[in-house]
C-alpha cells in the first residue's frame, strides 16, 4: 500500500463522515475531521482550501457562443430576409442575394454582440454579491468569504443566514431552518445537537444543517462536514436563487408588439401586391421587390436589442452607485414608484449608536464620549460617579453587558464593533463604567428576535446565584415586570412614571432600551423559553441611545418629495423616537404627526388600514408581518411601493412589494434573495438615486422606441405610396436594408447613453399602467413617419424632375432617409423639453460619434464604386445633398413645433 499524505487522509475520512455525521456524537465528528471547537488554524484552513478547492457550486453554464449566435436567426426579420434572398436567387439577381444574406448575418451578429454585452453587464453585477460567513479560526471569530470555508471549519450561523456548507451542529439555540430548497418541506425544521439514526432521511437529520438552506430563527455553531459540490445541494447540482434572465415584462411586451406588427405588415404587403397587380399592372418582379422592401422596412428588428442593452447598461450604472439589481423588472418599476417604505435604523440613520443617558428609579445619569471608543464617564449632575456607590446604575449596566453579544476591537486607530450596533453601544458603556461580563458566565441565551423585541440570558453571578438578564424594548419589559429596583430594594412598579420618562427620552429622538432581571433556579436545562420571562421581572432602568440621522438621507427625502414620492418610515423602535426622527429628517412637517404602532395595526381591519396607510407616514413598534400588511394596503389603493428590509422575516414583504430593497451590509441572505435591489451601503440616499436612475433608463427606452418606430413607418410609407399610386419604387429593398442596418449599429445606440433630462426628479412618477407607447407617442410616431416619408418622396421626385437617372434619384432618397433620422435623433434627445437650445449639442458624446460614423458610411454608400454596384447607388449632385439637408432642418423644426404644442396641451 502506498503512503498516504496526512491531507488525503483527512479527505477520505471527511468523505466517509459526510455520509454519517448525523449519526455520530459531536466529539467523534470533531476528532474525525481533525478539528476542535476552537476551529482550525489559518495555516491548516489554507492547506485544506488548496486541497479541497473553493466552497462553491459550478456557475450555471451559459449557452455556448455558437448556440447563442444561431439563436439570433430565430427572428421574424431573418425569416423575411432569407425568403427574400431565396426569391432573389430564383430571379438570378446574385448581387442582391449576396447583400441580403450578408445583411442577415450582420443582423444576427449585431444581436449576438448586444446580447453578450447585456449578459456581461449582468454577470459583473452577480459577482458583486459575495456571501460572508462567521468562522472560528485560531480560536477567534472572523468574517470570511464563504467560498473559503473548508471541511473542519467551525462556523456560526444565525437567523436569516443562508447556510454556507453542510455542517454537524455543535451548539444550538432555538434553531429553525427552512430546508425547502433541499427537501421540498416548507415548514421550518427544528434542529438540535443530538445525533439521529444512521438511516434517517435528509429531512429528519436534525443534528445537521445543509448548504443552501436558510436559518429562519435562532442561532447555532456547527462544524463543516462537506463543502462545494460534495454538499447535498452540490450533489443535486442545482444552483439556487440566482440567475435571472435578461427578459423583463417590458422586453416581452416589446417582443409581442414586434410580432403583432410583423403580422400587420405581412397583411399589408399582401394587400399592396393585389393593388399593384390588379390596378397598376406592375410586373411580378417589381412586386416581389416591393413586397420585400416593404417587409424589410416595417419590422422594428432593432428594438428588443436596444431595450435590453439600455436596461443592462443602466443596471451597471446603478451598481456603480451602490444599488445592485437582482431582478431586471425592478429597474422598470423604479420609474413609477410613488411610495418608499424605509426602515429607520441604519438606512435613515447612521447606525452608529452611543449611549447618552442611563435612567433608574433614583437618578438620571449622563454618559460622555461618542462612538465606540470606550473613553468617557458616567456622570451625575456633571460629576463622575463610582459604581460602588450606585448599585442601581451597576445593575442596569451589568444586565446590558452580560445580555450582549457584541465585542469591541481597536484597529487602524479606531474602535470597531463585531456584532450589532445597539449592543456595541451598550458594550462601550460597560467598558466606560468598568463592568466586565467575564464575572458572570453565561449559561443560556434566548436570542433577540424582531418580533418579540427583547433578549434574555441566564448567567451565574459572582455569588454563585443564577439570574435571568433581560434587555429590550421598554414597553415589552414593563409589560412583564411587577417590581422595580430602588437603591438595591424592590418596590412595586410605577408604570406611569416610566412611561413618562420613556416618552421624554424618546421625544429627543433617542432610542430607548430597558434592562430587567429575574432570579432563576438552576434547572440544568441549557435553554430559555419566552415563558420563563412572561412575568415577574424586576425592572432596573433604561438607557437612551443616540443614532444620528444620515445627512444625505435628509436630502434624499427632500428630493423624493419633490419627485412626487412619499417616504414612510417603518421601524421597530418606540413611537416617540420614530416621530422625533421622522420630523428631524423631514419625512413629515406636521407638528404632531400621526403614528401607527404595531398594536394599532394588530387591532385594525385591512380595509381600515388601507384608508389610514395613505395618510400615515410613521409606523413604530412594528414586527415584520406588519410590513406585509402595510405593503398590501398601499398597493390596494394603487400605489407602487418600494419596501426595505434586512431580517429574515422581512422577506415576504419584500417579495410582495413592487420593488423589494435589501440591505447589503446589515441584511440577511434570506432578504437579499427576496429583493429586487440590494443596497451595498444600506443607505436611503441610494434608493433615491436608484429611482432617479430607473426614471432615466425608462426615459431612454421610451426615447429609443420613439426614435426607431418612425424609421420603419417612413420607409414602409414610401413603398406603400409608390405601389398604391403606381410609380417606380423610390427605394430598393437592399437600400432599405442598408439604412436600417447602419442606423441600428449607430444612431439607435446613441440614445442608450443619454443622460438624465433636467427636472427628472421634479416631475411626478410615471403612472404604472401607462404603456410604453402612449397615444401621444403614437401621434408623434405617425407625424414623423409622414414627414420623413414626404421628404424622401419629394427628394426622389425632384431628382427625377431634374432629369437624374433612377439610381441617382434613389440614392438621393436614401440620403434623405438617413439625414431625416439624424435630425430626428436630436428631437428625441429631449422628450419632455425643447431640443431647440444649445444643450442639444452637449452632454452625450455618443450622439456625435455615432452621427459621424453614420455619415462616413453613408458617404461610402454614395461614392464608393463597390457600394454603388452592391446597392445600386450612384453619386448624387451637390444640389441633391443641399435639398436633403434643408429638408432635414425643416423636419427637425416641425417636430420641435409639435413637441411644444404637446407640452402646452399638458403631455
Ligand atoms: P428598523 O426596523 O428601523 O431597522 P429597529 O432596528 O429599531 O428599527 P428592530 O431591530 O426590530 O428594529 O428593534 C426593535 C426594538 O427592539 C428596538 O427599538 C429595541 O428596543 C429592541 N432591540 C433592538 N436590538 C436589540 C437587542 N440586540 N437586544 C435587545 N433588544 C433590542
Amino acid at each position: 500500500m502506498g503512503m498516504q499524505s496526512p491531507q488525503s487522509q483527512v479527505d477520505t475520512e471527511a468523505e466517509a463522515f459526510a455520509n454519517l455525521a448525523h449519526a455520530r456524537s459531536r466529539a467523534e465528528i470533531l476528532a474525525a475531521l481533525r478539528t476542535s471547537p476552537a476551529g482550525l488554524t489559518d495555516a491548516e484552513a489554507a492547506a485544506r482550501l488548496a486541497a479541497e478547492g473553493p466552497n462553491r457550486l459550478p456557475a450555471p453554464r451559459h449557452r455556448s457562443a455558437v448556440v447563442r449566435f444561431l439563436a439570433q436567426f430565430n427572428n421574424v426579420l431573418i425569416y423575411i430576409l432569407v425568403t427574400a434572398g431565396v426569391l432573389k436567387a430564383i430571379l438570378g439577381e446574385w448581387v442582391d442575394f449576396a447583400v441580403i444574406i450578408a445583411a442577415a448575418v450582420i443582423n444576427a451578429l449585431v444581436g449576438y454582440l448586444q446580447e453578450g454585452k447585456a449578459e456581461r453587464a449582468l454577470d459583473s453585477i452577480r459577482t458583486m454579491l459575495s456571501v460572508r460567513a462567521e468562522v472560528r479560526r485560531n480560536d477567534n471569530w472572523v468574517d470570511v468569504d464563504s467560498e473559503s470555508i473548508v471541511v473542519g471549519d467551525v462556523v456560526r450561523i444565525s437567523s436569516g443566514d443562508r447556510i454556507p456548507a453542510d455542517m454537524r451542529l455543535l451548539e444550538v439555540t432555538n434553531l429553525q431552518v427552512d430546508e425547502s430548497a433541499l427537501t421540498g418541506e416548507s415548514v421550518p425544521a427544528t434542529k438540535s445537537t443530538t445525533h439521529v439514526d444512521y438511516d434517517a432521511d435528509l429531512g429528519d437529520r436534525t443534528s445537521m444543517v445543509y448548504s443552501g438552506t436558510i436559518v429562519t430563527a435562532g442561532n447555532a455553531v456547527g462544524v463543516v462536514t462537506a463543502t462545494g459540490t460534495a454538499t447535498e445541494i452540490g450533489r443535486i447540482q442545482e444552483m439556487i436563487a440566482d440567475v435571472h434572465g435578461i427578459q423583463t415584462p417590458l422586453t416581452r411586451e416589446l417582443e409581442r408588439f414586434g410580432k403583432q406588427l410583423s403580422l400587420v405588415i405581412l397583411g399589408m404587403a399582401a394587400l399592396m401586391l393585389l393593388v399593384g397587380r390588379l390596378i397598376h399592372d406592375f410586373s411580378i418582379e417589381e412586386l416581389i421587390s416591393a413586397a420585400i422592401g416593404f417587409a424589410v422596412a416595417g419590422v422594428p428588428e432593432g428594438l428588443p436589442a436596444v431595450v435590453t442593452v439600455t436596461l443592462a447598461l443602466g443596471v451597471q450604472q446603478m451598481a456603480r452607485r451602490n444599488a445592485i439589481t437582482r431582478r431586471l423588472p425592478a429597474v422598470e418599476a423604479l420609474g413609477s414608484v410613488n411610495v418608499i417604505c424605509s426602515d429607520k435604523t441604519g438606512t435613515l440613520t447612521q447606525n452608529e449608536m452611543t449611549v447618552r443617558s442611563v435612567v433608574t428609579c433614583a437618578h438620571d445619569y449622563a454618559v460622555t464620549g461618542t462612538g465606540y471608543r470606550p473613553e468617557g464617564t458616567v456622570e451625575l449632575a456633571g460629576v463622575p460617579v463610582d459604581l460602588d456607590d450606585h448599585p442601581d446604575l451597576r445593575a442596569v449596566i451589568v444586565t446590558m453587558a452580560v445580555c450582549n453579544n457584541a465585542q469591541l476591537t481597536e484597529a487602524d486607530g479606531g474602535w470597531h464593533i463585531v456584532g450589532e450596533p445597539t449592543e456595541g453601544a451598550l458594550r462601550t458603556l460597560a467598558e466606560k463604567a468598568g463592568v466586565d461580563d467575564a464575572d458572570y458566565p453565561r449559561l443560556a441565551e434566548l436570542p433577540f428576535e424582531s418580533a418579540q423585541k427583547f433578549m434574555v440570558t441566564r448567567n451565574a453571578g459572582p455569588d454563585g446565584g443564577r439570574v435571568l438578564h433581560v434587555k429590550g424594548a421598554p414597553d415589552r419589559l414593563l409589560d412583564r415586570a411587577t417590581t422595580q429596583c430602588r437603591d438595591g430594594r424592590l418596590e412595586p412598579l410605577d408604570r406611569a412614571m416610566w412611561d413618562r420618562r420613556i416618552d421624554e427620552i424618546s421625544g429627543q429622538g433617542l432610542r430607548v432600551l430597558a434592562a430587567a432581571r429575574k432570579p432563576a433556579r438552576d434547572t440544568g436545562v441549557d435553554a430559555i423559553s419566552v415563558d420563563d420571562v412572561q412575568d415577574g421581572l424586576e425592572f432596573l432602568g433604561v438607557v437612551g441611545i443616540l443614532d444620528p440621522p444620515r445627512p444625505e438621507a435628509i436630502e434624499a427625502i427632500r428630493k423624493c418629495h419633490s419627485a412626487g414620492i412619499r417616504v414612510k418610515m417603518i421601524t421597530g423602535d418606540h413611537a416617540g423616537t420614530a416621530r422625533a426622527i421622522a420630523r428631524e429628517m423631514g419625512i413629515t412637517d406636521a407638528p404632531d404627526p400621526p403614528v401607527l404602532t404595531g398594536s394599532d395595526l394588530q387591532a385594525m381591519s385591512q380595509p381600515r388600514l388601507r384608508e389610514m396607510a395613505d395618510e400615515v407616514d410613521i409606523y413604530a413598534r412594528t414586527s415584520p408581518e406588519h410590513k406585509l400588511r402595510i405593503v398590501s394596503a398601499l398597493q390596494a389603493s394603487g400605489q407602487i411601493v418600494a419596501m426595505t428590509g434586512d431580517g429574515v422575516n422581512d422577506a415576504p414583504a419584500l417579495t410582495r412589494a413592487d420593488i423589494g430593497v435589501a440591505m447589503g451590509i446589515k441584511g440577511t441572505e434570506a432578504t437579499k434573495e427576496a429583493a429586487g435591489i440590494v443596497l451595498a451601503d444600506d443607505n436611503f440616499a441610494t434608493i433615491e438615486r436608484a429611482v432617479e436612475e430607473g426614471r432615466r433608463i425608462y426615459d431612454n427606452i421610451r426615447k429609443s422606441v420613439l426614435f426607431l418606430l418612425p424609421a420603419n413607418g417612413s420607409q414602409s410609407l414610401v413603398i406603400l405610396v409608390a405601389i398604391l399610386f403606381g410609380f417606380a419604387l423610390p427605394l430598393q429593398p437592399v437600400q432599405i436594408l442598408w439604412v436600417n442596418m447602419i442606423s441600428a449599429v449607430t444612431l439607435s445606440l446613441a440614445l442608450v447613453f443619454e443622460k438624465a433630462e433636467d427636472g427628472l426628479m421634479s416631475r411626478p412618477p410615471r403612472p404604472h399602467n401607462r404603456s410604453l407607447v402612449a397615444p401621444i407617442d403614437l401621434a408623434m410616431i405617425a407625424l414623423v413617419s409622414v414627414l420623413v416619408a414626404g421628404a424622401t418622396l419629394a427628394v426622389y421626385f425632384l431628382a427625377r424632375a431634374d432629369g437624374q437617372p433612377q439610381d441617382v434619384s434613389q440614392t438621393a432618397a436614401v440620403n434623405m432617409l438617413v439625414l431625416g433620422q439624424l435630425a430626428y435623433l436630436l428631437n428625441c434627445r429631449f422628450i419632455t423639453t425643447s431640443s431647440l437650445r444649445p444643450a442639444v449639442f452637449r452632454g452625450n458624446p455618443w450622439v456625435w460619434r455615432m452621427s459621424a460614423a453614420l455619415l462616413v458610411l453613408q458617404a461610402a454608400f454614395v461614392y464608393a464604386p463597390f457600394m454603388n454596384s452592391w446597392f445600386h447607388s450612384a453619386p448624387v449632385t451637390p444640389r441633391g445633398w443641399a435639398v436633403a439637408c434643408g429638408l432635414a432642418v425643416v423636419i427637425f423644426l416641425t417636430i420641435e413645433a409639435a413637441k411644444s404644442v404637446g407640452r402646452r396641451l399638458g403631455y
